[in-house]
């Protein structure tokens, strides 16, 4: 009857039964490390549990303070602590869920001066250089992970999973990259393995047969002098027979310099080193990286490439997930676009993980969409983000809600991202609200550019200005030259560039229109391409996967520019802008930062440098595009308070400056929340 009956086939696994296969991945969200955070932590699961997923991954906790992520970041290292755990597991287990508990030790990867390593080597990400541990401490080490298993169970978890990927310390004894040692933890590929095994070994006999055993192994490492796939496949065997239940995997670590998880990287791209893996146990093996959506894990499960799926920022956007797949509302899921927005470049800078499209996510006990008691009549003027996030959530809230679009579809400046090669995934999140609009009963008013005295006619009990923004046209010599177009003429081909293109603004548009131009002709990227593109081999032999990354040439000349001296890309994502910038450098873009821009004439675009406009140059190109930032519409909103309507206005209408989806979205629930 189910369009996904793998996806949703229970799991035996002798003393415990998953209800389906998905697994929801260990995501750091920040709330582990307070104790006074558990109340959130256990309401994030539970509400996941809820939501059908067959077995949650918490965030990873030290086994020691040497293998903190942060100074006084999350560890489990004694039973005041493990009892804390408990109301996080009691509500997943009241909600009907199974949770496992995940060991991380951070080796060199922890942000302090006390890192331990299986050699003295830093990490390119960590400016601290870890000491490279004692046979003894090796022997404490792993003492001091059997110890945190034990109070996982005692915590009330129903297993763990041990972190042997990503770059993290385990993944340090793995691979000579960062294991020089020449004792018997050291050295050829069973030594290396060996402290990995161990503690499996050691675990499986302190917790016994009847507590999840999981372990999380990189499939590719994407680094030099990483394991090789037929490495990796060893030691997977090792771990089955030391006493593993499940193997969950990872790609790359994370000072690799390939893309991994963001938006670009094709959906499912590395379930093909999984399968090799699978094919080498008995144990069941989950997949993981770019699967989002449930056509996408029925596939790779069909195939026959992993028992399980794991998730980990699918089920930040949408915790009703595998409820939706079952019940055939697939097309009511609010797809992770994969942007790293909210989730990872937070959890990078240290602050609480969200998700862009789900801003409740990490945020359950604070913002509710509670049914109200006094429906009202609103109005919400424009579909961009932040007036589609508003519209749904005010609808589903129980408000009758009127939408108005000037544009003959939904999406705003949305409708423009997904058209960017490599940003297909935004597409998803205009179906979703496409759909949601349906679901809550919106009334939606397309190519409908509505008017104050409409609105002040409509009656309504509140008006939303949604109107978002337009782009800046900035003041320079030429401007209405016909050389010169928008970001928006540009993407919406309604106006074509030329051989050589200068692009004025190096901020997220002024990237993507770069990217855009160069791969014209070619816009989204099979993966074989893709693999090329980057530089990934499937040879077994092949340490880190690597292989020279051959690129196909760019489509045009492009010349990216900005006003500013500092370094180009400073406002990208923390965990995607050096995706963004490779990508560029691939392509050959030249940038030129600190310029003046002096006119921009037949010949092409002027520039000088410096306060003294000094060095004038010419940049002979045949067409200029306008990516300078941009500018709130907002022209109904004196109006409309001069009639004494009751406004609120939200997104780029609001504040156009470092405007982005994240705060829209954000900024149209917490509005709706409390309407
Ligand atoms: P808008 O998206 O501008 O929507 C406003 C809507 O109001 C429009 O549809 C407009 O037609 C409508 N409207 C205006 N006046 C009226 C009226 N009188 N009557 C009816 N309708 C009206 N952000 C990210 O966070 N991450 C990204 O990766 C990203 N990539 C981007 C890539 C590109 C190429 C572009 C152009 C933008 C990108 N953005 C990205 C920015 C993001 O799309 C915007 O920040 C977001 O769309 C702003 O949302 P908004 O709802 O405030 O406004
Ligand atoms: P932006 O990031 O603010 O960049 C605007 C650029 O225009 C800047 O590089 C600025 O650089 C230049 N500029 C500003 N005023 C100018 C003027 N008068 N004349 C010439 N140049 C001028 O804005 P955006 O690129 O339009 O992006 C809008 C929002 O969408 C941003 O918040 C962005 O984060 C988001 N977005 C994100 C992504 C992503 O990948 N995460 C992708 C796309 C968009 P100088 O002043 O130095 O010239
Ligand atoms: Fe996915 Fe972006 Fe949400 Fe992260 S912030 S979970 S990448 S949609």
């Amino acid at each position: 009857m189910t369009r996904f009956p793998h996806l949703l086939e229970p799991l035996d696994l002798g003393h415990v039964t998953l209800p389906n296969r998905v697994v929801m991945g260990s995501m750091h969200t920040g709330l582990e490390d307070r104790a006074r955070d558990i109340p959130r932590l256990a309401a994030y699961f539970a509400e996941r549990a809820r939501g059908g997923v067959g077995l949650i991954v918490t965030g990873g906790y030290a086994p020691n303070r040497t293998g903190w992520l942060l100074p006084l970041g999350a560890k489990l290292t004694s039973t005041a602590e493990a009892l804390r755990h408990r109301e996080v597991t009691a509500a997943v287990h009241e909600a009907g869920g199974l949770i496992a508990l995940q060991i991380l030790h951070a080796g060199r990867y922890s942000y302090w001066p006390a890192s331990v390593s299986a050699s003295a080597i830093k990490a390119p990400i960590n400016p601290f250089r870890p000491r490279a541990l004692s046979a003894r401490g090796i022997e404490r080490t792993i003492d001091d992970y059997v110890r945190c298993a034990r109070l996982a169970r005692l915590a009330g978890y129903d297993g763990a999973e041990i972190m042997g990927g990503e770059g993290y310390f385990l993944n340090q004894f793995l691979a000579p990259r960062t294991n020089r040692r020449t004792d018997r933890w050291g050295g050829s590929a069973a030594n290396r393995q060996r402290i990995a095994v161990q503690i499996v070994r050691r675990i499986r006999a302190e917790v016994g047969s009847d507590f999840l055993l999981l372990f999380r192994l990189s499939m590719a490492e994407f680094v030099e002098k990483g394991q090789t796939l037929t490495e990796i496949t060893a030691l997977a065997r090792e771990l089955e027979a030391a006493g593993v239940d499940i193997l969950n995997t990872d790609i790359g670590w994370h000072e690799a310099r390939v893309p991994t998880i963001v938006t670009s990287v094709p959906r499912a791209a590395f379930t093909e080193f999984t399968a090799r893996i699978t094919r080498a146990v008995s144990i069941p093996v989950c997949a993981s990286n770019r699967i989002n959506m449930p056509e996408v894990a029925e596939e790779i499960l069909t195939r026959g490439d992993a028992a399980l799926v794991s998730m980990a920022r699918p089920l930040l956007a949408d915790p009703d997930w595998v409820r939706k797949a079952a019940a055939d509302r697939a097309d009511e899921i609010n797809t992770c676009i994969a942007c790293n927005q909210a989730c990872l470049d937070h959890a990078f800078r240290h602050k609480t993980v969200s998700c862009l499209v789900n801003p409740r996510a990490c945020h359950e006990t604070e913002l509710t969409l509670l049914p109200t008691r006094r429906g009202k009549r609103v109005a919400v003027v424009g579909a961009g983000p932040a007036g589609l996030a508003a519209a749904v959530a005010l609808a589903q809230r129980g408000h009758t809600v009127e939408l108005f679009e000037a544009e003959e579809r939904i999406g705003g400046q949305f409708d423009l991202a997904r058209r960017i090669p490599g940003k297909e995934e935004f597409d998803e999140s205009i179906r979703y609200f496409t759909r949601m609009l349906e679901v809550t009963g919106v009334t939606v008013h397309l190519s409908r550019r509505v008017t104050a005295a409409e609105l002040i006619a409509g009656g309504y009990d509140e008006v939303v200005l949604a109107t978002g923004v337009r782009p800046r046209i900035p003041d320079i010599p030429g401007i209405d030259h016909p050389m010169v177009i928008s970001y928006a003429e540009l993407v919406r081909a309604e106006k074509h560039p030329g051989e050589r293109v200068a692009v004025i603004g190096a901020g997220g548009i002024g990237y993507d229109i770069s990217e855009f131009l160069t791969v014209d002709g070619h816009p989204t990227l099979k993966l074989d391409e893709w693999k090329e593109e980057w530089g990934v081999s499937l040879d077994e032999e092949l340490p880190g996967q690597l292989t020279t990354p051959r690129p196909a040439p760019a489509a045009r000349d492009v010349v990216l520019l900005q006003r500013k001296s500092g370094p180009f890309g400073a406002t990208l994502g923390k965990t995607s802008g050096w995706v963004h910038r490779a990508a560029l450098k691939a392509k050959g873009v030249e940038r030129i930062g600190g310029v003046n821009y002096e006119r921009i004439d037949d010949a092409g675009l002027h520039i000088s440098f410096g306060p003294k406009r000094e060095r004038p140059r010419l940049i002979p190109v045949d067409t200029v595009v306008i990516c300078a930032g941009q500018e709130p519409v907002r022209e109904l909103a004196d109006p409309l308070r001069a009639a004494g309507v009751t406004l609120h206005v939200i997104g780029g209408a609001d504040v156009a400056a470092e405007l982005d989806a994240k705060r829209a979205i954000d900024q149209g629930t917490r509005l709706a929340a409390q309407l």
